[in-house]
């Protein structure tokens, strides 16, 4: 399954919710909205590391020409506590801000459970 197709599920597939889930409930959601803000997870390929990265959607996302096929994206260079391997993120919205779409160098997308589940 591609990471694309893989996105796309966890974004079309939340509509089966049977009402009694916590809200707060870690899912597998790739990403989290704050007020003006994304929450997405990353590992870092080297480390392993889970990094919660904060993308302000006020000043850091960057406006896609028409032809790109979505609306905003922004680039983002990742370094976690644990050591110096950089990770080049890309990560592409819709004109909502939901995640379409991600381009990771010496790092993974993760989703929300994943980051928060199995920490040591
Ligand atoms: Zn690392």
């Amino acid at each position: 399954m591609s990471i694309f197709s893989k996105l796309w599920s966890a974004i079309s597939g939340k509509g089966k919710s049977n009402g009694e889930e916590m809200p707060s409930e870690p899912s597998d959601r790739y990403t989290v909205p704050d007020d003006k803000a994304l929450w997405v997870f990353v590992r870092c390929k080297k480390c392993g590391e889970k990094i919660k990265l904060r993308i302000r959607t006020t000043d850091e996302v960057q406006e896609a020409e028409p032809e790109d096929g979505f609306e905003y994206y922004v680039n983002k260079t990742i370094v976690g506590n644990k050591c110096f391997n950089r990770i080049e993120a890309s990560f592409f919205f819709d004109a909502k801000y939901r995640l379409i779409n991600s381009d990771l160098y010496n790092g993974e997308l993760i989703t929300e459970k994943e980051f928060i589940e199995g920490t040591d």
